[in-house]
């Protein structure tokens, strides 16, 4: 279609990242809800987006595997042939633990769904933006976390590592393609309710924090997507290679 604002959106299907759908969706946008194991959750996302008249597919893949990644890209392609905007926002972290507890087998699948993901899909998205290649050029907003300033002592070390790693590449890959018309931009969400907390061994780690967080009370999902539509939307058009933290003040 024509002038059709294309986003995808990796790890769709739940907490942020469908919060992210559905905004972009209300916004205008054809949205690619990328999922890895729950369908019936991007199924979801994907029947509330278009019962409100929205464009929607929803992908399988593993996108920590670059031929997963391919595939993706590939179908986005074929179902609308443009890609405006990209969200890096897979992320898993794995039970709180010490980092002598941490294992090396465990450091590295963290790493790889944390940061190889948006490097793989970074790349993906590029080739089909840059102005030199013949592309419109477009927007990257990569779900990074406070995390990788606090580093997430007797937690989490590997996961607030991989997301220094996605601070740094944000601001690197931000400058290099610069001048093909690309920005590259990255929310530093703080705590918010979502799943992703019981994947850490503790549901309602939320609210046990919360009253160390300056506005008392945690985030809701929705939140962070504001941010995320934001920084990838032509509002922010002379922003690039920065970050905006959405964590209550911590
Ligand atoms: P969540 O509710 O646990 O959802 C995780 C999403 O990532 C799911 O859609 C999941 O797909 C997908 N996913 C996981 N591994 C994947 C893979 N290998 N390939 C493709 N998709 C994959 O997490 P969330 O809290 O919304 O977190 C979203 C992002 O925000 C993450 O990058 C996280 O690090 C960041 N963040 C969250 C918080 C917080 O407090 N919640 C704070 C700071 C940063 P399935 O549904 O198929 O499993």
């Amino acid at each position: 279609m024509k002038d059709q604002k294309v986003v995808v959106i990796t790890g769709g299907s739940r907490g942020i990242g469908a919060a992210t759908a559905k905004l972009f969706a209300q916004n205008g946008y054809a949205v690619c809800i990328n999922y890895h194991s729950n369908r019936t959750a991007a199924d979801q996302v994907k029947q509330s987006i278009r019962d409100a008249g929205g464009e929607c597919l929803t992908v399988q893949a593993d996108v920590s595997n670059s031929s997963d990644v391919e595939r993706l890209f590939d179908q986005v392609d074929q179902k609308w042939g443009a890609l405006t905007v990209l969200v890096n926002n897979a992320g898993i972290l794995r039970t709180q633990s010490r980092f002598d507890g941490i294992s090396e087998a465990r450091f590295l699948d963290v790493l790889r769904t944390n940061v190889m993901s948006s490097f793989l899909c970074s790349q993906q998205a590029i080739k089909r933006m840059s102005q030199s290649l013949g592309g419109k050029g477009g927007s990257i907003v990569n779900v990074s976390s406070k995390a990788a300033q606090t580093g997430s002592p007797n937690e989490y070390i590997d996961y607030a590592a991989s997301k220094g790693a996605m601070d740094s590449m944000t601001r690197g890959l931000a400058m290099e393609v610069a001048a093909d018309g690309i920005r590259v931009n990255a929310v530093r969400p703080g705590l918010i309710y979502t799943d992703m907390h019981a994947s850490g061994g503790e549901a309602d780690r939320v609210d046990r924090l919360k009253s160390n967080i300056p506005l008392q009370r945690g985030g809701q999902a929705i939140e962070i997507a504001e941010a995320i539509l934001w920084l990838a939307s032509e509002k922010s058009s002379f922003v690039t290679g920065t970050f905006i933290d959405a964590s209550g003040g911590l």
